[in-house]
């Protein structure tokens, strides 16, 4: 059809699937495992339905302002999103518009190139080390902006703020983005450094750490500036992004620091204990600093292991792609559900010797 030759096509982002079996064990797209603070609740309780009659508040103020005052920054340093892959989009759209390419690297998250491809952005894959390490080095060719996810996804690995620096100083003259989606679990934030960068911007997200996937909340703190011009490409976008009761819910989030911390650390020590466990098991793999183990194992292949786990109702992530094939991404769930795990992929390497 001719029609179609003035189509803008794309091939678009896969997410994780979102099965819903009754004894389910969902450790496949790095959900937390335990419920959102208990005065999100409240919130939702009291909260006027009434209200909805009105369009809700353009700049998310109670959000971003409890935001503010949590990063110690101003206000108008935050930018508040549907989700961060909202920020994210909005970012691309904002700051990668150059000819020259965007750089981040070839094993990461697999939203990024499928923005630059829907914006038409050129861009630039930087092969991550043979331990899948970002090497600083790399980054200081010509380029048209920086993103990188710092703990990286999926490998899990983080880098030290000494690293990021080096990458930031070396490009002052683009924008640089982190993506902080699992800084929460035991990373350094890359906030400090926005006293010293002006083009610096660090995205994270509600959807892990604060076990709110499903009500979509992201943000960016960066420079005023860059704020501004996010704020302009967002109100000629759509300027009702976030609902009037998300933004109570992510404000009221925000404020229980005590139960933040509580469900992080849980997330830590599970992981660890996970970690004793798959070593155990043969399963080798760098060390995670987010919410999920990137794990191989040394005689059975991830894709089996993958499929096993799912006949057994465990749904882990599995990236068909080059250098990762052989990988499996597993959330962190509770201590419960990672019993559960380690005792299927026991008794199927057991299985698996015998055969
Ligand atoms: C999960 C994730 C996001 C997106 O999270 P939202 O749910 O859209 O907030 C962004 N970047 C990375 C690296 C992620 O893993």
């Amino acid at each position: 059809m001719k029609w179609e030759e003035n189509v803008r096509k794309v091939v678009p982002y896969v997410p994780g699937e979102q099965p819903n079996r009754p004894d389910m064990v969902k450790l496949n797209t790095n959900e937390c495992p335990y419920p959102p603070a208990p005065g999100v609740e409240k919130v939702m309780r009291e909260f006027d339905y009434s209200k909805l009659r009105l369009y809700p508040d353009t700049q998310a103020t109670a959000l971003a302002e409890a935001l503010a005052e949590y990063y110690g920054v101003k206000k108008e340093q935050v930018f508040v999103g549907v989700g961060s892959d909202d920020v994210l989009a909005m970012s691309f759209l904002t700051f990668f518009n150059s000819d020259r390419p965007i750089l981040f690297p070839d094993i990461t998250y697999s939203f990024y190139d499928v923005w630059a491809e829907l914006f038409k952005i050129p861009y630039k894959t930087i092969p991550l080390s043979e331990d899948f390490r970002i090497v600083p080095e790399d980054y200081k060719v010509e380029n048209g902006g920086v993103i990188f996810p710092n703990p990286n996804a999926p490998t899990g690995i983080l880098e030290s703020l000494d690293h990021i620096e080096e990458i930031i100083k070396a490009n002052q003259d683009v924008v640089v983005i982190v993506d902080e989606a699992y800084i929460d679990f035991g990373g350094e934030s890359a906030l400090p450094l926005l006293e010293k960068y002006e083009n610096v911007l660090v995205v994270q997200t509600f959807s892990k750490s604060r076990a709110m996937a499903g009500s979509r909340i992201g943000f960016a703190i960066g420079n005023e500036k860059l704020i501004s011009y996010l704020n302009d490409a967002k109100f000629s976008f759509n300027s009702y992004t976030m609902d009037s009761l998300t933004i109570q819910l992510g404000a009221a989030a925000v404020k229980d620091d005590e139960y933040f911390k509580e469900i992080t650390g849980k997330v830590v020590k599970t992981r660890e204990w996970t970690k004793e466990e798959l070593k155990k098991l043969g399963f080798s793999f760098e060390d995670s600093k987010s919410n999920f183990i990137f794990a191989t194992h040394k005689e059975r292949k991830a894709e089996d292991i993958f499929n096993y786990l799912k006949s057994k109702d465990i749904f882990v992530r599995y990236f068909k792609k080059p250098r990762i094939d052989n990988y499996l991404r597993i959330s962190i769930g509770t201590d419960k559900e990672m019993e559960i795990l380690i005792r299927e992929l026991t008794a199927y390497l057991k299985g698996a010797e015998n055969d």
